[in-house]
């Protein structure tokens, strides 16, 4: 995967702002970010979304995560953040390797994270969760 981005990040080919880094996992500043301390959560190998990551790797992933969050809050005194997680192109993945964003909020940031709502029929409801429910 020469030409990833994070996987040279993760190979130490090219600079990024690290926070923190262990055998599996990688976290440094987001290099445009939607919030000063905006961070990256990263597995070092090449694992384009979420289902292609081996539950040891995800379990790491969210473990490191969560200690990011708890650092970052600490070092900005700020206890609200919002975790993101783009997987595939229609949901705004730029960048085709695993990763969680964690974003620091702050009151009248003007960040714009929420969507508008859609309205389900109750049947249209019904045959949602009953399909998805087959598949888990
Ligand atoms: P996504 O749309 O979820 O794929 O987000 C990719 C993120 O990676 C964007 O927020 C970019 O700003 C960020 N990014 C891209 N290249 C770099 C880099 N070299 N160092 C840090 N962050 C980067
Ligand atoms: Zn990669």
């Amino acid at each position: 995967m020469g030409e990833c981005i994070f996987c040279r990040i993760a190979d130490g080919k090219i600079p990024a702002a690290k926070v923190y880094e262990d055998d599996s996992t990688i976290s440094f500043l987001d290099i445009m970010p939607a919030n000063k301390g905006h961070c990256l959560v990263v597995p070092k190998k090449h694992y384009e979304t979420l289902l292609d990551i081996p539950d040891e790797d995800l379990k790491n992933l969210i473990t490191v995560t969560k200690k990011v969050v708890k650092a970052l809050s600490l070092s900005i005194g700020n206890g609200s953040y919002n975790l993101v997680m783009n997987n595939g192109k229609e949901a705004g993945q730029l960048v085709a390797h695993a990763h969680i964003h964690i974003i620091p909020r702050f009151k009248s940031d003007r960040l714009r994270i929420k969507w508008s709502h859609k309205k389900y029929t109750d049947k249209e409801m019904k045959d949602v969760q009953e399909k998805i429910k087959k598949f888990v």
